[in-house]
C-alpha cells in the first residue's frame, strides 16, 4: 500500500517542546519496518514550531508570526536532524518537502510537487513534508497538518492516510470530561453534524477532530481510507495497516 502518515506535536515532543525520545524512536522503528514490508511511505509531520519553542529555550509558543516563524526555521532543522538519525539506524533515506498554500493552489507547482514525491518514492527515500512556517501568511497558509495529510494523500492517490494523535479516535463525547465517552471504532457517514447532534458533548470542538473530519472528507472523494491512532501505542501502526480493529477508521475504500 502507498501509506501516508501524519504525526502531531503532541506525539512528537514533551509539554516542554523538547523531544519524547522514547515515543520517537518507536514510531520511526514501526514505520522503518513497515517499508521494509514493502510499504511505501510519506510522513506529513508537525513539530516545527513546537521544537524550535524547546530548543530556543522560549518560556511559552509564541503568538506573534515572526517568532512563530522563526521558531519553526530552529525546530524543522531539528526534526529533520532527528528522523535523519532515527531512520538511518534502519537504512532509510529520508528527504524534506516544506510546502505552502499557494503550492497547492497553483496547479503547475501541484504537479511538481506530486511528481518530485513520485520520484522520492521510486527512489525508496521516504518524503517527508511540512507546511513552510517560515514563509506562509494567513491568506495562503494551509493550516494545519490534518489537512496537509489529505491534500498529500491525494496528490500521491494514496490507499490509506493514518493521523497519529494523542488521543484513540473519535469519541461519542469528550473523553476527557465525559467518563462514559466511547470510542467509535469505524465512521462510514461523514456528516459530522450527525455526531455534533449525538448529545452528551460531542468531541468534534475538542481535540482537532473538526479538522480530522475535513481531512477524512478530502481522502473520501478519491476513495481513501483514513485512520486515528494514538500514538502512545506505536504498536498501533502496525494494526492500522493489517486493517485490524484499532483507533478510528473513515471507511471510505470499500477495497481494503
Ligand atoms: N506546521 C506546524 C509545525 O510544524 C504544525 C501545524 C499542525 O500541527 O497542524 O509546527
Amino acid at each position: 500500500m502507498r501509506i501516508v502518515i501524519k504525526i502531531g506535536t503532541s506525539t512528537l515532543t514533551h509539554a516542554t517542546g523538547h523531544l519524547n525520545i522514547r515515543q520517537v524512536e518507536k514510531i520511526c522503528k514501526a514505520i522503518s519496518d513497515i517499508k521494509n514490508a514493502g510499504h511505501e511511505i510519506i510522513l506529513v509531520s508537525s513539530g516545527a514550531i513546537g521544537m524550535g519553542v524547546g530548543k530556543l529555550g522560549l518560556v511559552d509558543r509564541p503568538d506573534d508570526v515572526s517568532t512563530k516563524q522563526a521558531a519553526a526555521a530552529v525546530g524543522q532543522c531539528e526534526l529533520m536532524y532527528v528522523y535523519d538519525k532515527l531512520f538511518g539506524e534502519y537504512n532509510h533515506i529520508v528527504a524534506q518537502l516544506l510546502i505552502t498554500g499557494d503550492d497547492i493552489e497553483n496547479s503547475s507547482r501541484h504537479e511538481k510537487f506530486s511528481n518530485t514525491l513520485s520520484r522520492l518514492l521510486e527512489l525508496r527515500a521516504i518524503p517527508i513534508i511540512n507546511e513552510n512556517d517560515t514563509v506562509s501568511t494567513e491568506e495562503i497558509v494551509i493550516g494545519d497538518n490534518d489537512t496537509l495529510g489529505a491534500i498529500v494523500a491525494k496528490s500521491v492517490n494514496a490507499d490509506l492516510l493514518i493521523v497519529i494523535s494523542d488521543i484513540d479516535g473519535l469519541y461519542t463525547s469528550d473523553p476527557r470530561l465525559d467518563p462514559d465517552a466511547e470510542l467509535i471504532s469505524e465512521v462510514t457517514d461523514l456528516d459530522e453534524s450527525k455526531f455534533a447532534a449525538g448529545g452528551s458533548g460531542t468531541k468534534l470542538g475538542t481535540g482537532g477532530m473538526v479538522t480530522k473530519f475535513q481531512a477524512a472528507k478530502i481522502c473520501s472523494e478519491f476513495g481513501c481510507d483514513m485512520i486515528i491512532i494514538n500514538g502512545k501505542k506505536p504498536e498501533n501502526i502496525y494494526d492500522a495497516v493489517d486493517g485490524k480493529k484499532v483507533g478510528t477508521r473513515f471507511k471510505v475504500n470499500k477495497n481494503v
